[in-house]
């Protein structure tokens, strides 16, 4: 059989979040109707160019699609007292039915304990072990781990078959390692799931066994073709910014995939950027508009 044109191997995670995003903005207009406009609070501390960028662009997001948008911006200093009065706060705000502290927090706050405090109903990042546990136990009226969500939404909509698929998955972080492999493993999803890390033995060794391959290792272009089994799906969750001298910045952001040669093998894989990244943020505004149509008319902003 003859390869498919390069093009239509590719996962466009653009037209995907902007689709997700169009599904969103309906439900929010519905919600608008009822009397209540989905808000988002995000309270960024301290002053991490990344984390910046990031917050920006989920306020932006999340005020064009009809939602009130709002950050909080905090000093390096903030006292753990101080920030936890501020969730508190938010907590009890009728208007706010999502709610996210950027994460990393500086030194000297216990982000444990914050992501603690945060109601797991306006808990929109999904860290709340209250929504870890759903999550575990496939409740559906918590809140999954936007970037894991974002990886099976696309699946889903490329039509991956899941059910009986081996998938492996390289990371076990709590933001995407572990929540990927619930969600994978969950009823109606069906995989059957492999978790590595850099103590596993043999990594390609799983690797190469691979239906579907997620990546979110943190290491620049970590995965080479030899790794991939000839047809697999490759979702690259990985975001590295490595030098590059040709570039006006000086770096050039690639993923924990060898994109180049690797897709010369995969059936579909995701590219960096364009592809998981884009996917995050749509994910946030569908839990947030999810948070808002749990907490309902009762919470009317
Ligand atoms: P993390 O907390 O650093 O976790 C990385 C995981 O990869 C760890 O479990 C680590 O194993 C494992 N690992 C590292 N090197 C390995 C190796 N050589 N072989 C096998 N396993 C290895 O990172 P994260 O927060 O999960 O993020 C992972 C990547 O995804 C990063 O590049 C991050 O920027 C990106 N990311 C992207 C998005 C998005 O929206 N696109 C969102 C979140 C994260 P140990 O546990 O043994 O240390």
């Amino acid at each position: 059989m003859t390869a498919p044109p390069m093009e239509n191997r590719l996962i466009d995670g653009r037209a995907l979040a902007a689709r997700m995003q169009g599904e969103v903005a309906r439900r929010v207009a519905a919600l608008k109707v009822r009397g209540v406009t989905p808000g988002l609070t995000v309270v960024l501390v301290g002053d991490d160019p990344a984390s910046a960028v990031y917050v920006g662009a989920k306020e932006r997001t999340g005020i064009e699609l009809g939602m009130r948008g709002e950050t909080i911006r905090l000093p390096a200093s903030t006292r753990q007292s101080e920030l936890v009065a501020i969730v508190d706060r938010l907590n009890a705000d009728p208007t706010v039915h999502g709610i996210l502290v950027q994460m990393p927090l500086p030194k000297g706050i216990d982000a444990d304990a914050i992501v603690r405090r945060i109601r797991p109903d306006k808990d929109v990042d999904g860290f709340h072990p209250v929504n870890v546990g759903k999550l575990l136990i496939g409740e559906r009226d918590g809140f999954a781990p936007c970037t894991p969500s974002g990886v099976l939404y696309m699946l889903q909509s490329y039509d991956v078959t899941t059910a009986g698929a081996d998938c492996v998955i390289i990371g076990r972080s709590n933001i995407v390692g572990k929540p990927m492999a619930a969600l994978m493993v969950q009823p109606g999803v069906d995989s059957t799931v492999t978790v590595c890390h850099s103590r596993t033995r043999h990594l390609a060794g799983h690797t190469r066994r691979a239906d579907i391959l997620i990546v979110a290792a943190g290491r620049a272009e970590m995965v080479t073709a030899d790794m991939v089994k000839p047809g697999a799906v490759v979702i690259d969750v990985g975001m590295n910014r490595i030098p590059d001298a040709s570039k006006k910045s000086g770096t050039r952001l690639v993923g924990d995939v060898a994109f180049e040669s690797v897709r010369e093998v995969a059936s579909l894989i995701t590219p960096v950027p364009g592809g998981v990244g884009k996917m995050t943020i749509a994910m946030l505004m569908s839990n947030t508009v999810k948070a808002a149509e749990q907490l309902g008319a009762g919470s009317a902003g």
